[in-house]
């Protein structure tokens, strides 16, 4: 091992991690002096953008995850879930498990890109009933839920039962919960024709949103044309709408009037149903907030350069980073187009680090924002145009296709979107494993020093 060897260590294998560590190889390349690791829980990198139409069957599960060890050859990979950071000792600790050793991994720089988690705001019984769609396990559960709550509709005969099985209500008129609708309504339609008894009007799907408008940070006009085409699809969607409690068969909402915090009965009420999809916000995984970096909103705060101001040498980037935009004094929305491009920045600055040089400051300029609605539509702000309907559906799909960075994982998606417009989709539901326990274990030293 070289002596002087520098270790940067990225956390996190999602889109600013990974793009993160690609823009460091570039960089790093032909130095030997420069040592690239990478931990993260999974061993890919998952393109969410896509994972809706996991959920609904249209792309096939394993094609919208990218193998980090063939997008990153040059970083040395760990698999693993981050237990703590220790910035004063410039250690990273592993947790252990049954069948993996705990380990602690040391770093002369630190990129903390550990993304976010799906925040119930403390809402227990919603966090025990609800599905979710932040991974690719939410995503494969959600679609056998459906799968099987129209197996358990065609044989019912009690109509409120029935009925509660084919009620969804999907909550958050975000990114996230917009397109879960769109491809939820698409997937059940779909579907529909195996099951001889279940009529398109007994199915009903519904968008819960607390704001007064749905997919907030779009220009109005079009967020209101999605909302539109929804709703002729037999979408419901309620604004200014809040989720009180769900005990897995009925939901209790609140219409929110110009005081949201003042308790009217009149505007409570209940939907039946089975299944509630939770997509109403993101918070920091627990790792930062049980850190010891400072944080607000449960986020990391960052300077201009995106460095941590107390730990130099040490950057937060993505969901798990506090960066306010400077025209709106808010923090960005956590999109994955902000992540990569503050990695490209944290990268730049580290090498500016190493190499003696000045940083440069955060600035981020928007490439456009989209969205896909179902039934090949949608709306999008590209290239300073406003584009709705088939031909912003079509710029989504290219765009998004575009991103995916091995050739195999954009044809393999490609040849799923084609196969889709010609036949329906398997409705073959899967029986699913349980997720492993964290359990402790011996801490051993650095495994280089190790082995
Ligand atoms: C359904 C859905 C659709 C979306 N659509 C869009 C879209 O169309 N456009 C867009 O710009 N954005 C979209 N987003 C948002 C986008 O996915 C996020 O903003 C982006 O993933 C943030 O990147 P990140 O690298 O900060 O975090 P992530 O991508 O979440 O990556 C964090 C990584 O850290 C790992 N990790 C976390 N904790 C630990 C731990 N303790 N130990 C080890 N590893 C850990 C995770 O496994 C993960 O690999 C969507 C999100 C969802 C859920």
């Amino acid at each position: 091992m070289v002596k002087n060897k520098k270790k940067i260590v990225i956390l996190g294998g999602g889109f600013a991690g990974v793009e993160c560590a690609r823009q460091l190889e570039s960089e790093f390349s032909n130095n030997s002096e420069i040592e690239l690791v990478m931990v993260s829980e999974d061993n890919f990198l998952l393109f969410t953008p896509m994972l809706p139409q996991v959920a609904s069957g249209m792309i096939e599960t394993r094609h919208i995850v990218l193998p980090i060890r063939t997008i990153c050859e040059k970083t040395k990979f760990y698999e693993g879930r981050i237990k703590n950071i220790d910035p004063y000792g410039k250690l990273v600790n592993l947790w252990g498990t049954g069948d993996k050793r705990s380990i602690s991994i040391h770093y002369d720089f630190l990129v903390v890109a550990l993304g976010s988690e799906t925040n119930f705001f403390g809402m227990a019984d919603v966090e025990k009933n609800a599905y979710t769609m932040k991974t690719l396990n939410d995503a494969v559960m959600l679609r056998n839920r459906v799968i099987d709550m129209l197996e358990q509709a065609e044989n019912e005969t009690n109509p409120i039962l029935r009925k509660s099985f084919l009620n969804f209500v999907v909550v958050g008129g975000g990114f996230a919960g917009i397109e879960t609708a769109g491809e939820l309504m698409d997937l059940l339609l779909d579907a529909r024709k195996h099951y001889p008894t279940i009529h398109k009007d007994d199915i009903r799907v519904v968008v819960l949103e607390a704001l007064p408008m749905i997919l907030p940070g779009f220009n109005q006009k079009l967020a209101e044309f999605a909302k539109d085409k929804m709703m002729e699809r037999g979408i419901e969607i309620r604004l200014k709408t809040a989720v009180t409690s769900f005990d897995g068969n009925e939901v209790t909402v609140k219409s929110l009037g110009e005081n949201p915090n003042s308790m009217d009965e009149s505007k409570v009420d209940a939907i039946r149903t089975k299944t509630l999809v939770w997509t109403a916000g993101v918070t920091p995984v627990n790792t930062i907030k049980r850190s010891m970096f400072k944080t607000e909103r449960g986020k990391v705060i960052i300077n201009e350069y995106l460095e941590v101001p107390e730990f130099p040498g040490v950057f937060a980037i993505g969901d798990c980073a506090l960066f306010l935009d400077p025209d709106t004094k808010r923090p960005f929305a956590p999109t994955a187009q902000i992540a990569e491009a503050q990695a490209k920045t944290a990268a730049n600055n580290l090498s500016a680090l190493i190499q003696n040089s000045s940083k440069e400051k955060f600035e981020y300029h928007s490439k456009g924002q989209m969205a896909i609605i179902g039934k090949r539509s949608g709306i999008a702000t590209f290239m300073g145009m406003n584009i709705s309907g088939f031909w912003a559906w079509l710029i989504w799909r290219n765009v998004y296709l575009s991103k995916i960075s091995t050739f195999d994982k954009k044809v393999r998606v490609f040849l799923d979107w084609t196969i889709d417009l010609f036949f329906d989709r398997d409705i073959s539901r899967l029986k699913l494993m349980k997720r492993e326990t964290e359990k402790e274990y011996k801490l051993l030293d650095e495994v280089d020093d190790v082995w």
